[in-house]
């Protein structure tokens, strides 16, 4: 099969998922005005891997079947292959903005770096190393949409999953012939309304023990098995708005979080890629290297986003002329820095990629976990230089609409700026209001903190990994050298 068209994609939603928001069952993601931008923007990504002049940037020949798959599913062998994934990453990350982050390339890059690490995954059992590569096969060759949970429920953090009072995680409840059955819940699941698949994978820490056991699993299953209910937070889009330019980012690119319920959901034994094996849950990412391939994707739509960010505020500042006072140049400096910094971290884990225990390579990991550590924080100042840069005028245009009512002529007037007309100047503001002040914003920033983790921890980890003992090396060479030669003068200058 190999790369689907929009079309294609938007018919397998309409399978009878179970979704609910407000209150209420979705009938069909493609038509509910919740739901129906996004579903579109998904459509558009899809069609994108067909258009003639991007058909070789986005995907490659299939090894199996020489049909056209996504190129985010390669294996990467060299440092051309990253190289070239980044591009087809970017490629999609910049027609969002950087702002559709779950774009079907993160789990697709997911679920490859798992799938090159099977004999890691095997080590719990051969049927599981199997497994994993068996689905990245299917993935791969019907260009699958999915989306992942990871997180047990916020119920009680001081104490392990499985000494908790009230036992409310997804865990192994019934193992039969034809699979697992799962009972509970699971936490955060974003792009779960537009995916096929839901891969259920750890990341809490387990303690290795026999309670534990029940929530020690890796699997997949397909978003509409019977007993899988997705629960939606409201949504971001402005539902009835007098014109879409209005909220030009929040209309087409709020990809839904949510929660997802397990009611005795049947895992067929060959979508089970662990099974009650706390040792194999805890580290897997690091063990698989899948952490370093997913993050080459999502730094590289960090990249795109701070782009956005930045051109974003060089056209604002242009329409009012503010960008000839110097604080200002410098809070565009700072932009620029952001961006620049990003791409020199991508580009040096690139350049230093190694080769990994499973035939693939994979890039330096430390300066994308340092692009992960900080983007958090530039994302936030990157909305506030935007508010700082808009003020007043962030909120000082109408609607979009307004240029066509009975207030047409006067809108034309007054709504000008030294550098543009009055439609340029509204359609303009009202995307910086959506990119840095609108709920669409305050999701986005939140995403950032903690999409890759919980950033204190995540600090401790990166603490850990790091290779400090060269470091520590030198300062106690320093301070020895430095010793010895005081000794030594010392010796030099006393009595014979
Ligand atoms: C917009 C958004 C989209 C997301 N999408 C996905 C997704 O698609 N798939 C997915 O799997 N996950 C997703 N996540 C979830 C994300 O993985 C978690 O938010 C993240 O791992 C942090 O876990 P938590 O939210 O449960 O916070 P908690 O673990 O409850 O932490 C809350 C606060 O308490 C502190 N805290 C709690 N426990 C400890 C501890 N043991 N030690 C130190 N500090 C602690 C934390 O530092 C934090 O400040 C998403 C999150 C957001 C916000």
């Amino acid at each position: 099969m190999g790369i689907r068209t929009g079309s294609e994609v938007l018919a397998s939603f309409r399978d009878d998922r179970e979704i609910w928001i407000d209150g209420e069952r979705v009938k069909d993601v493609t038509t509910d005005p919740r739901f129906r931008g996004a579903a579109q923007a998904m459509a558009d990504l899809y069609d994108m891997q067909h258009e003639p002049e991007l058909v070789e940037r986005m995907t490659f020949v299939s090894p199996k079947t020489d049909d056209n798959v996504s190129l985010s599913y390669i294996e990467p062998k060299s440092i051309a292959d990253l190289e070239r994934r980044r591009v087809m990453v970017k490629t999609w990350m910049d027609a969002t903005c950087g702002m559709f982050g779950r774009s079907p390339d993160f789990m697709n890059i997911h679920v490859t770096g798992f799938a090159s690490a099977a004999s890691e995954f095997a080590k719990g059992g051969d049927a599981y190393g199997r497994n994993i590569r068996g689905y990245y096969e299917h993935a791969r060759e019907n260009d699958v949409s999915m989306t992942h949970t990871l997180v047990n429920p916020q119920v009680d953090r001081s104490v392990p999953v499985h000494e908790q009072s009230k036992d409310l995680a997804a865990k192994i409840v019934k193992e039969t012939d034809s699979g697992v059955v799962i009972r509970g819940a699971r936490m955060v699941a974003t792009l779960a309304a537009y995916a096929n698949d839901l891969m259920v994978m750890p990341s809490n820490y387990l303690q290795n023990e026999e309670a534990a056991k029940p929530y020690a699993f890796g699997f997949n299953v397909p978003v509409n098995t019977k007993g899988l209910k997705i629960v939606c937070r409201p949504t971001a889009v402005h539902l009835n708005p007098a014109s879409e330019m209005d909220y030009p980012l929040s209309s087409r690119f709020d990809e839904t979080d949510s929660m997802i319920i397990f009611d005795d959901v049947l895992v067929p034994w060959e979508r089970v890629f662990i099974y009650r094996n706390v040792e194999m849950c805890n580290g897997l990412y690091h063990r698989t290297q899948a952490m370093n391939q997913i993050m080459h994707q999502f730094c590289t739509k960090n990249l795109a986003k701070a782009e956005f960010m930045m051109g974003l505020a060089f056209a604002l500042v242009r329409t009012t002329k503010i960008d000839v006072h110097q604080h200002v140049q410098g809070m565009l400096s700072e932009l620029i820095n952001f961006t620049e910094f990003v791409r020199a971290c991508i580009r040096a884990a690139e350049a230093d990629a190694k080769p990994t225990p499973f035939g693939t390579v994979a890039p330096d990991a430390m300066p994308l976990w340092t692009v992960r550590m900080m983007f958090p924080k530039m994302f936030v100042r990157m909305c506030e230089i935007v508010q700082l840069m808009g003020a007043g005028g962030l909120v000082g245009v109408p609607s979009y609409a307004e240029m066509k009512g009975d207030l047409q002529a006067d809108v034309e007037k007054y709504f000008q700026a030294a550098n543009a007309d009055s439609a340029s100047r509204i359609k303009l503001f009202r995307l910086a209001y959506d990119a840095a002040v609108s709920s669409f914003s305050g999701r986005q920033q939140l995403y950032e903190r903690f999409y890759t983790g919980d950033p204190v921890r995540l600090a401790g980890q990166h603490y850990n990994f790091y290779a400090k003992d060269a470091y520590i090396d030198r300062i106690w060479g320093m301070l020895d050298n430095l010793e010895a030669r005081l000794d030594a003068a010392t010796a030099q200058a006393a009595p014979a």
